[in-house]
Formats: structure tokens, sequence, C-alpha cells
């Protein structure tokens, strides 16, 4: 092929992409759901229990986050599809998929921008909203997890909605809340992970299911992909783990190291670590899902040049807070 016809193909097929949304190729094999400005689902290229794989229209590429699968438009039909790259090509450059014309595009890349920053918004007013945990219900819950050293500033507590509702305007009754902020890469606080507790703080809240689902105690608002806990400052190592109570158990237990707590297990290798940190320790829970996200963790973080090892509770506990506790 010379370069001339090589460069026309280039073209060609930028073009095409941009008019078909990956989502609806990949929709074909995949029930996908909304995520922020995310689509995610359960993976077509490994057994994945919880939804692994995340697409993004924006960008025109998917990717696994537990078996590390990755691509655009052209990959996906080859690899899922079973198509040659000529017959993708074809595909994507002929009528056989929906398209969306470019005013549709730029439409939706606008409402997914505002919807981002409408988010971490939101999640900003709450953490300024929120005060010091010392003296408050909030560090009842943290003492009641056997953590006797005092927490740093990322760490507040408030009074806050567990729901807004951003079609109507409305939002839920306040519950007390310890509030952990999402900081990226940079510094800047861009999100916060809220451990909702009961009225005496002394557990987390609980509630029977309602119409079948859970009700959950922790729940994120902003922008979590990236995002980390930090529980100490930019050092040479950091400790990464996947929860708030298993990141204050590790502060306390190994003094004068920096620790930064992962929102949920999926996040865990996800963080953005700024220049500065060299090498992470990445302390996981014992478990399947522990170990899991561990080794993805290990690929995601070795393939950015930083030096990785691991450490784990002792078997039987769990995690580490549980280990503390001698809960098995
Ligand atoms: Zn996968």
């Amino acid at each position: 092929m010379t370069a001339r016809i090589k460069q026309r193909d280039d073209t060609a097929l930028r073009d095409a992409k941009a008019r078909h949304n990956i989502s609806d190729l990949i929709a074909r094999h995949v029930k996908l759901r909304k995520r922020g400005v995310q689509m995610v689902g359960l993976c077509p290229f490994h057994a994945d229990r919880t939804p692994s794989f995340e697409v993004s229209d924006t960008k025109g590429v998917y990717h696994c986050f537990g078996c590390g699968a990755a691509g655009d438009h052209v990959s996906f039909l080859m690899e899922k599809e079973g198509m040659t790259f000529r017959q993708a090509y074809e595909a994507l450059t002929g009528d056989n998929f929906p398209e969306v014309p470019p005013e549709e595009q730029v439409r939706r890349r606008e409402a997914d921008a505002a919807d981002v920053a409408r988010r971490v918004e939101l999640a900003r007013s709450i953490w300024k909203g929120a005060g010091p945990l010392a003296g408050s219900i909030g560090e009842r819950y943290v003492r009641a997890r056997g953590i006797r050293v005092p927490l740093p500033g990322s760490i507040r507590f408030a009074r806050t909605p567990r729901w807004y509702d951003h079609d109507t305007g409305r939002v839920g009754p306040d519950h007390p809340a310890v509030v952990c902020a999402l900081q990226n890469g940079a510094g800047a606080v861009v999100g916060v992970q809220c451990i909702f507790l009961r009225p005496d703080g002394r557990a987390k809240y609980d509630r029977p299911p309602r119409n079948g689902k859970k009700v959950r105690a922790k729940l994120s608002f902003g922008t979590v992909a990236g995002s980390a806990i930090r529980l100490g400052p930019i050092t040479d190592d950091i400790i990464v783990c996947e929860g708030p109570e298993d990141g204050w158990t590790l502060m306390q237990e190994l003094p004068g190291r920096s620790v930064w707590v992962a929102c949920g297990t999926a996040m865990m290798p996800r963080m953005e670590m700024p220049p500065g940190v060299r090498s992470i320790t990445l302390a996981g829970d014992n478990g399947h899902a522990g170990q899991l996200a561990v080794i993805n963790a290990r690929t995601a973080y070795a393939a950015q040049g930083l030096g990785v090892s691991e450490i784990f509770p002792e078997p039987p506990f769990k995690d580490w807070n549980d280990q503390l506790q001698r809960i098995s």
C-alpha cells in the first residue's frame, strides 16, 4: 500500500469512527449502563462478575480494568466479531452501523462536560460544608473501628444528604457522615467519599433493603476515577489500599508511611500519582476480589514505570481493619 492511499484510509477511518458511537457497536454484545460520563458493563473478554469494562463515546475507546483488554472500534470488531482489519474498516466506512451526526456528537460532548462540572461542583459544596472530625460523632465511628491516632485534614464530618435528584431539584434529608476528600493527581479536591452513619455514630448507616435494593452506607460524589483519599503527603513510596477504614488502620500501624486510599476496589489501579512518587506498596485485602484488585493495580502502576510491592493482612483476617480488631 502506498503512503498516499494509506493516508486517505486513515482519514476515512478517523471520520468513520467519529460518525459511529463505539457504544453502539459494543452494545451488540454487552449490556451497557451509564456511570458518570462513561458506559460500563461486564467485560466480554473475560469472566467478569463486577462491571470492569468501560466505554467512552467521546474518546471512542474501551478499556477493561479486569483483564486489560483495550482498543477502539476496529479492534473491538476484530477481536469480538472475528473480522479482519479490512472487514472492520469496510464495516465502519460502509452503512452497517447507525451513524451519529457531527452536531449530535458535539452536543453529547458538551452535555458530558457539563455533567462532570456539575458533579464536581456538588462534591466541592459537600466538602466546603463539612467541619472538623475531632469531637464529632464521625470521630466516634473512627474510634469504634479501633483507630486511636488523629486523622489528617482530608477527613471531615458533615450532616449532608444521601441523594440529589437533578431532574426535580429535590434533595434527601441530612445524615451524619464522615467525609473523605478525593484529590486528583494535581492535588485538587474533585470528589468526596461519604461514609454515612447511624444517628449515634457507632456504626455505618443501616436500613432494610428497599425495592430489593441494598442501601449503601458509602457513597461517592464527583470524579472518582484517578482520585485518591490522601492520608499522608507525597513521598517516594505510597501505600495504596481500597477503603478508608483500611487506610486509617495502616496509617496507625505503620507510622511515618504515607497511605492513600482508592475509592473502592475497582479504582485501586487507577490513582493518578504525582511526580515525586517512585514506588507503590499495594496493601490488598485477602480473598479473591482483593487479590484480583492487587494484580490489576500491579500491572497498571508497573506500566507507568513505578516500582510495586505488595502486603496482605495475616489470614484468616479479611482486611487490615479486621486484623486490627481481631475480627475473623
Ligand atoms: Zn476484561
